[in-house]
């Protein structure tokens, strides 16, 4: 038995997407509305993502919350999870499929704190283009390391990652000097399907 890993979450119903295009556009218009700038998504080099019909539960996040993932993503990350597990590396989930709507709300509680559009938009995504919303992708962190600090990078789960993940289908979005301008990321790992099942990185660079 695998301790730790949940894989299912009884009685959680998954959070709401848009039920309709109509329906993201009027989400993207209030973001619009907040100040998120015209033309931002190309000067960030941002597509749009779109929220998965499905969703599965994955188990627990380090706060009790049930996190979910789209079914493919989900599948992916208990293999990986299981696997690093085996080699002694504990993988906890932060956060995973987070709706439009949820990211607007994020913008709003930012910015009703009184912080700059500009420096927002630097840590998080606007409504609409955070990777979250495809339901592919994890933050993780591992015990002994506080969630969503870049000292994650020092800890043995991200060597384990940055030498296993690729085999399981996911990659680091946000290394330093991405080129979507995002603050360097080493917790925020996304799932491709095109990418799964490739060789393992042989290179030991860590951020490569
Ligand atoms: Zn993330």
């Amino acid at each position: 038995m695998l301790q730790g890993i949940e894989t299912k979450a009884i009685g959680a119903e998954p959070p709401a997407r848009c039920r309709s295009s109509a329906a993201r556009r009027a989400l993207l218009a209030r973001a619009s509305d907040l100040g998120v700038p015209r033309g931002y998504a190309r000067a960030r080099r941002l597509r749009l993502q779109r929220e998965p019909a499905r969703l599965a539960a994955i188990g627990t996040d380090v706060y009790g919350r049930t996190q979910w993932l789209q079914p493919r993503a989900a599948g992916a990350l208990a293999a990986l999870r299981q696997a690093a597990l085996r080699d002694g590396v504990v993988l906890e989930v932060v956060s995973a499929f987070r709706s439009i709507e949820y990211q607007l709300g994020i913008l709003q509680r930012k910015l009703a704190r009184g912080q700059p559009m500009a420096a927002i938009l630097r840590v998080s995504a606007a409504p609409g283009y955070s990777e979250h919303h495809s339901g592919r992708c994890v933050d993780l962190t591992t015990p002994g390391f506080a969630p969503l600090e870049e000292t994650f990078e020092q800890s043995r789960a991200f060597a384990w990652l940055t030498r296993h993940a690729a085999t399981f289908g996911f990659a680091l979005s946000y290394p330093r000097g991405n080129p979507h301008a995002f603050a360097y990321e080493p917790w925020h790992w996304c799932w491709h399907a095109q990418r799964a099942g490739a060789a393992p990185a042989t290179s030991t660079t860590r951020h490569k």
